[in-house]
């Protein structure tokens, strides 16, 4: 058979648009969050964490320029507290923000820059991605308004395995399925290219090859830093293609009070069943990369065993909401492979209702 350079398809007209990045990587790499803050000019940096991180933070902040720690982040920014967060730049007369932390932190930090304009150096904690994307997020009373802006974007994103080592097992498998999940739609997106769909595909193969062996050992440091740098590049593909059925459907359950990563990843191998047929290049690409026929089934399979729950019946979801959920989701139309329609997607949130396997 003669060989192609790349799948035909992934030829066709594209465009192509890269955000700027810098990326220090590595075990030990936060000794070079000084070098760093030096890069920005800043000599007042706050540092934002959870409460569960704050031991992590403040030896981190040892012998750096920092003017204060604000150490209370929640899930979902919500606005009276990313105002307090803000309020409390400003009282610091804070020349930067470094965010340590997964998804939620990064979250403030993302809330912060939007109104003041700061820099933000972010160092992940977890496989969300959020660091490389331009989007923000913040809540109010039950709703979660979303934007992109590129002030928000991270200047620098320290990546350091080492920090990683303390994730619990079970958020390490739900939060790199969320980063799974970036990277299997990346490779369906209407606006996507070949460049993205290179980092969607080793993203993938690093984070299905690590997360298995973080669940066995979770200080296994080699592990650690193939799941990191995977889900640096799941959060480049988000960072630059429109999200198709599974973001939109997982943001919904959200507004339901799901938990972010165990939706993304109980929702997953379903979005991908419902959109099967209509981006076969998309599933061939998912399945060489966790080796595996059926690109749905080998990911629902991935997911059992990492032990993750595998039903959005035992995260909290209501059966009563699953049309009203359905509905949302088929109301306001967006590129996906397959049309949304409401039936189908009803019966999508069922059989995730249920975990059956696709
Ligand atoms: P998270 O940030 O809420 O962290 C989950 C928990 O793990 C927290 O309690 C945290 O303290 C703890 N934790 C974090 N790192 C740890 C570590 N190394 N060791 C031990 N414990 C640790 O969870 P997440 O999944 O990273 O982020 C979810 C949030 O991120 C959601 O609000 C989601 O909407 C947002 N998000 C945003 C984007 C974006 O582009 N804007 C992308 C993905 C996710």
């Amino acid at each position: 058979m003669a060989r192609e350079a790349v799948a035909r398809d992934a030829l066709k007209s594209f465009v192509y648009t890269g955000l700027p990045m810098r990326v220090v990587f590595g075990a030990g790499a936060v000794k070079q969050l000084g070098a760093e803050l030096d890069r920005l000019g800043a000599k007042r940096a706050l540092l934002l964490c959870t409460p569960g991180r704050a031991g992590d933070a403040n030896r981190i902040a040892k012998g750096l320029p920092v003017a204060g720690v604000f150490n209370r982040v929640v899930m979902h920014t919500p606005l009276a507290l990313a105002d307090e967060a803000r309020q409390m730049a400003a009282a610091l007369k804070a020349d930067c923000c470094v965010a340590i932390g997964g998804g939620s932190t990064i979250g403030f930090g993302k809330a912060i820059a939007l109104t003041s304009g700061l820099p933000v150096i972010a160092v992940p904690t977890t496989y969300s991605g959020s660091e490389m994307t331009t989007i923000w997020g913040i809540s109010k009373e039950n709703s979660k308004q979303t934007g992109r802006d590129p002030k928000v974007l991270p200047k620098a994103v320290v990546y350091d395995p080492e920090l990683t080592l303390d994730l619990p097992a079970a958020v390490s498998a739900a939060s790199g399925m969320n980063a799974i999940a970036h990277c299997v739609e990346a490779l369906y997106a209407h606006d996507g290219n070949p460049i993205v769909s290179l980092m969607a595909e080793e993203g993938i193969k690093a984070l299905s090859i690590a997360l298995p062996k973080i669940i066995v050992d979770g200080k296994d440091l080699s592990a650690r830093t193939d799941a990191l740098y995977g889900s640096w590049l799941a959060g480049c593909t988000i960072s630059t293609t429109s999200v198709a059925l599974h973001h939109k459907l997982c943001h919904v359950l959200g507004g339901f009070g799901l938990p972010h990563a165990e939706t993304h990843s109980i929702v997953l191998p379903h979005a991908m069943q419902y959109n099967r047929d209509a981006a076969p290049e998309a599933m061939r690409r998912v399945a060489r990369a966790i080796e595996t026929v059926d690109a749905p089934r080998g990911t629902y399979e991935l997911e059992m065993r990492l032990g993750l729950p595998m039903k959005l019946s035992d995260i909290g979801m209501k059966q009563a909401d699953l049309e009203r959920a359905a509905r949302i989701a088929a109301e306001a139309p967006y590129p996906n492979p397959r049309k949304v329609e409401y039936a189908p997607v009803l019966e999508l949130l069922r059989n995730a209702y249920e975990g059956r396997r696709p």
